[in-house]
This record gives C-alpha cells, sequence and structure tokens, in this order.
C-alpha cells in the first residue's frame, strides 16, 4: 500500500538571520493509496520542505514520516521507494532520452531486457517513443518535462513526488502537461503528491489539496469543498480567482448590515450565526455569485448591493466590475452582456445561499 503519513512532523532550521526557524509546524495528515494530493500555498510556507522531506532530501527535526508500512525516519532517500520530479528537470544534456531514461535502472543493476521494456513502455505512455535517440536540448519544455517525469514511471516506485514540475513552462504548455498529468495519473493508478504555489493547478489536479501558509496545514479538503467551505479567511482568499470578496458587516435580527446596504439571511444562516448576533463579523462572497440585476430577475430587494461602479475589465468571456463598499473593493465577475459603465450607480445581485461568515478576530469560518 503506496500511502504517505505525517504525525506531527515538525521542521527547525537554524537560520543565521531568523535564529530558529520553524518551517513546518506540527504537520499531520496521510495521503492514501493512489490519492493525487497536492500542497499549495504562497512561496515560503513550507510545501517544498514537507516534500522534500517525504523524499528523504531533509531530515525532520521531529515526528514519524511512514511511506507504505515503514517508518521511514532514517532511511535513504533511495530506500524510500519513491521517484521525485523537479521542476528544473535535471536532466543529463550529454544523453540521449533513452540514456536519461535508463540511468537510473542502470545504476541499479537491472537487467538489460528488463530496461528496455520499461523504457519502451514509459516512452509510449509519454509520446516520446519517436525522440529516444535525441539530446534534451533537441526537445521541447514540454517534451523535456515528460522525460522528467518517464525517468519517474520507470522506476515503478511507491509514490511520486512532483515539486512545481510545470514552473519553468509556457501558459499554454502549462495547462497541456497538467491534462497529460491527470491523464497519467488515472492510468497509473499511482498515488502522486505534487507542490505548487499555483491554485489553478491544486483545484485541477488535487483530489484533495493541502493549503498551507506559514508552515501550517490551514486546510486538507477536496477542491469542491475547499471552494465552499474555506476554514478560514486564507483558505478563502488563496483558492478561487478572482479572489472571494470580504465586507465587513454586523448581524442584526436575520440581517448582515455594511456600509450603504444590508441583505437578508436565510434562516440557517441566521441560527448559524446566532452568537454574533449584534456583532461584527467579515462576509465573504465570491465574485462569481454577484450578478448585475438585468441579467438575473430580482424576485425581492432582499440580496441586493447598490453601489457606484469603479472599474470595469472586460475579459472576453466575462467582465470583472469593481465597485466599494467601505475600506474595500468588491469584484463581481458579470455576464458581459451586463450594462455597466464607470460612475454608474448599479444594483448587484448576490446569491445569498453562497455567503460565508467569519469571525474578524479569528478569521475562522463560522457560517
Ligand atoms: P516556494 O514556493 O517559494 O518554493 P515553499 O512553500 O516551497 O516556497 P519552502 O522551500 O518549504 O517553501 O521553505 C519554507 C521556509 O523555510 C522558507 O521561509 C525558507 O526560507 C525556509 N528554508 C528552506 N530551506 C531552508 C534552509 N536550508 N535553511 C534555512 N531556511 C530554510
Amino acid at each position: 500500500m503506496a500511502r504517505v503519513e505525517f504525525k506531527n512532523v515538525v521542521k527547525e532550521y537554524v537560520d543565521e538571520k531568523r535564529g530558529n526557524f520553524t518551517a513546518v509546524t506540527g504537520s499531520d495528515f496521510i495521503i492514501n493509496d493512489k490519492e493525487f494530493v497536492v500542497f499549495v500555498g504562497p512561496s515560503g510556507c513550507g510545501k517544498s520542505t514537507s516534500l522534500r522531506m517525504m523524499a528523504g532530501l531533509e531530515r525532520q527535526s521531529s515526528g514519524d514520516i511512514i511511506i507504505g508500512d515503514r517508518i521511514v525516519n532514517d532511511m535513504h532517500p533511495k530506500d524510500r521507494d519513491i521517484a521525485m520530479v523537479f521542476q528544473d528537470y535535471a536532466l543529463y544534456p550529454h544523453m540521449t532520452i533513452r540514456e536519461n531514461l535508463s540511468f537510473g535502472l542502470k545504476n541499479l543493476k537491472r537487467p538489460k531486457d528488463e530496461i528496455e521494456r520499461k523504457v519502451a513502455e514509459a516512452a509510449n505512455i509519454l509520446g516520446l517513443t519517436d525522440m529516444l535517440e535525441r539530446k534534451p536540448r533537441e526537445l521541447s519544455g514540454g517534451q523535456r518535462q515528460r522525460v522528467a517525469v518517464g525517468r519517474a514511471i520507470v522506476r515503478d516506485p511507491q509514490v511520486f513526488l512532483f515539486d512545481e514540475p510545470l514552473s519553468n513552462l509556457d501558459a499554454k504548455l502549462r495547462v497541456q502537461v497538467r491534462v497529460e498529468l491527470a491523464e497519467l495519473h488515472k492510468r497509473l493508478g499511482a498515488t502522486i503528491v505534487y507542490v505548487t504555489h499555483d491554485q489553478v493547478e491544486a483545484m485541477t489536479l488535487g483530489e484533495r489539496i493541502v493549503v498551507m501558509n506559514k508552515g501550517t496545514i490551514q486546510q486538507i479538503a477536496s477542491p469542491t469543498e475547499l471552494y465552499n467551505k474555506p476554514n478560514n479567511m486564507f483558505v478563502a482568499g488563496f483558492i478561487g480567482s478572482p479572489a472571494m470578496n470580504f465586507i465587513d458587516s454586523r448581524i442584526e435580527g436575520g440581517r448582515a448590515f455594511f456600509e450603504g446596504g444590508s441583505i437578508a439571511l436565510d434562516d440557517a444562516m441566521t441560527s448559524g450565526l446566532k452568537a454574533y448576533e449584534g456583532k461584527p463579523v467579515v462576509m465573504g462572497i465570491r465574485p462569481e455569485h454577484i450578478y448585475g440585476d438585468d441579467f438575473v430577475h430580482i424576485a425581492s430587494k432582499e440580496h441586493t448591493i447598490v453601489a457606484q461602479v469603479q472599474v470595469i475589465e472586460n475579459l472576453g468571456a466575462e467582465n470583472l466590475v469593481y465597485f466599494r463598499i467601505g475600506s474595500r473593493m468588491v469584484t463581481a465577475r458579470v455576464n458581459p452582456v451586463t450594462e455597466a459603465r464607470i460612475g454608474q450607480t448599479k444594483t448587484f445581485v448576490v446569491d445569498r445561499s453562497k455567503l460565508v461568515f467569519f469571525d474578524p478576530s479569528t478569521e475562522v469560518r463560522i457560517e
């Protein structure tokens, strides 16, 4: 069983400037056999360090790491039965693609016919068969990336680790290779742990996503759950683009009041927010859940916002309309047929079933 478990894993670095610096604080999770799990978070949040500890390239300061059914705390990387694909591919420039793919197995002194068979299989899976005699410099970035993946595949490891493997590719190629990786996962039925700072990559590839910030796991959940039920304002703001809007509000008598307006809450939300009656909260609403009044039939004025349009960005398939509530800029992601002019006072309709609420001091989601 190719599962990976972290039990209260901590990584501290002794840093001249920062003193003792905790890069990963008490990480606890289980990655199941055959699961595709993505670690995501801003630069420096500790995701690469987590992956490097799994690989054995870094020793954790405390806690246990389990791969399969073995505690691997003191096990050398090569004995962990994992294969890691790095950002820069790390191909040998003087070797052909065939030699690059065979290299690891030759080192392991595997029989020649087995090496040939595995290289042919991997090349076939990745569409590299016609390129085996070329050198890396004769390949495109996307093809080189596939060779790097191929080197991992031939080793037939328990677990694949990917560290930002697409970051050197241009935007179009990134989408293409992303789709290839998702297909590859289905084909191989392998356990994959993947690190990225790109939330779109995380949402499209991950069966589950681990969101990290400042060394701490903020939430582990499926893409849908992260999107609909973020644990806190960090996750809510990090997942989704454009980011979720946060509106400073106050709960009173079943309504959320904010500068220049209020929205009536449904019964379930009102009872969930009972403890916050008369108190400030942060109301969260995603840009795609705010509509122009000319596009949506308004049954009631109970969940509208009236505000002056500040900026409009035309993206072709959709328009981003910006307006202000209090000190915060709010974005609505509207259909391009929605009429909006800069300076216009416009009515926006909020899908109130999609509202979420956070405690303003802890930033934890209340409802
Ligand atoms: P990025 O997306 O930029 O690669 P990351 O989330 O992968 O970021 P890590 O590489 O895991 O971040 O680093 C986490 C923190 O640990 C950072 O603040 C980094 O500066 C620090 N760090 C990493 N390696 C070392 C080291 N060898 N010595 C001291 N500090 C380190």
